[in-house]
């Protein structure tokens, strides 16, 4: 789901750990993970000056950080990277294979473009998520590469969903307006900062008829919003918008020539069969997709810190959190410039004011 603004995120162009980033990800131990994405913000110019816990937690992950590196050369990926993802790639490829050779009834079609899809899927869960963070070669352009080709199946834009991916999720986990995971979206309410309607609370039993739309929703809107859209120009920055257009369409043709043209061109179904296959068997790949995050994000207690950009004029500083820090209330335009968002404004705390969004969840 797209559609909201990601002023406080634009801030984050060329932070000074840009390179670091994915090293420090790569430790892969969830907790780990979230602790050190509300380290990063410290270190993004959404700082918590004032809190010293915040502080105090810095200083500790760096020490550790460097303790946990001291000495070793920082490795990619070795040979359970390969053979767990080079398994979902035979298991795919494989099952595509069988569907081209044409030999199969409409059922057993349906059937085994599930599992080229399924499996598909997990190929971009492994390999593809981690080329995004550039830890399966050394060489950038190599862990492109893999990542493209890891979403053939997936249909979702590898260099977009790379750019939100480490430009607004991983730095700003759960920070509402800059987390474009968490964006508001009609349906779900996924945030305690999201307004509340009175049929979110029968959301836990209509959310999965919303994440079987996920998929279909990303591929054919979602990309073209972060494409095109203004609001994710921040998004954006850093990469030419020939490269930008010519990877994006180069991919969709890819996508879609594996996905329909070869079965359309290969095998005797009609259009509509094919079609029927491809939106009912990706609807359970997003399914499946949602319910492989949520499992990797159950936590019996979740923050939900508010940026001080999105922060309300009227809501008075930090009472928890004295000295307050200083500067101007309000908000950051929708259609502020990049070069005005750079701008650093002193950001009070959100972890310990008084105005936090907190929630008990055992989502
Ligand atoms: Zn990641």
């Amino acid at each position: 789901m797209s559609g909201a603004k990601k002023p406080a995120a634009a801030i984050i162009a060329k932070p000074a750990f840009w390179g670091a980033e994915s090293r420090f990800l790569g430790l892969g131990r969830p907790a780990r993970f979230v602790l050190l994405t509300q380290t990063l913000l410290v270190m993004n110019n959404i700082r918590f000056t004032n809190a010293q816990a915040e502080q105090a937690f810095l200083h500790d992950l760096k020490t550790e950080v460097h303790q946990h590196f001291a000495g070793r050369p920082i490795a990619h990926a070795d040979w359970r990277f390969w053979a767990k993802g080079g398994c979902w790639f035979a298991l795919s490829y494989g099952a595509c294979a069988l569907l081209l050779l044409g030999h199969l009834t409409a059922g057993p079609f349906w059937a085994v473009y599930l599992v080229f899809n399924l499996a598909g899927l997990l190929i971009g869960f492994s390999w593809g998520h981690d080329a995004s963070h550039s830890t399966a070669f050394r060489r950038h352009w190599a862990n492109q590469w893999l990542h493209f080709v890891s979403f053939l199946t997936v249909g979702i834009d590898p260099l977009l969903w790379g750019l939100r991916h480490l430009r607004s999720h991983h730095i700003y986990a759960n920070v509402e307006g800059s987390d474009i995971d968490i964006d508001r979206n009609p349906f779900l309410r996924l945030s305690p900062a999201h307004p509340w309607r009175p049929y979110h609370r029968y959301q836990a039993w209509y959310a999965p008829l919303v994440y079987l739309l996920t998929l279909a929703h990303s591929v054919f809107w979602g990309d073209w919003v972060y494409l095109l859209h203004p609001d994710y120009e921040w998004m954006r920055q850093g990469v030419g918008r020939g490269q930008l257009w010519l990877r994006f369409f180069g991919f969709k043709v890819g996508h879609f020539a594996l996905m329909l043209g070869l079965p359309l061109w290969l095998t005797d179904f009609s259009v509509g069969w094919v079609l029927f296959t491809y939106f009912s068997t990706g609807a359970l790949c997003a399914l499946t997709f949602i319910i492989m995050l949520v499992g990797t994000h159950f936590f019996l207690e979740a923050d939900y810190p508010t940026s001080e950009h999105d922060r309300p004029a009227t809501v008075g500083p930090c009472t928890n959190c004295a000295p307050v820090a200083t500067g101007t209330p309000g908000k950051v335009g929708r259609g502020s410039s990049a070069a005005g968002l750079t701008a650093t404004r002193p950001i009070t705390c959100s972890r310990t004011c008084a105005t936090r969004t907190t929630a008990r969840s055992t989502r």
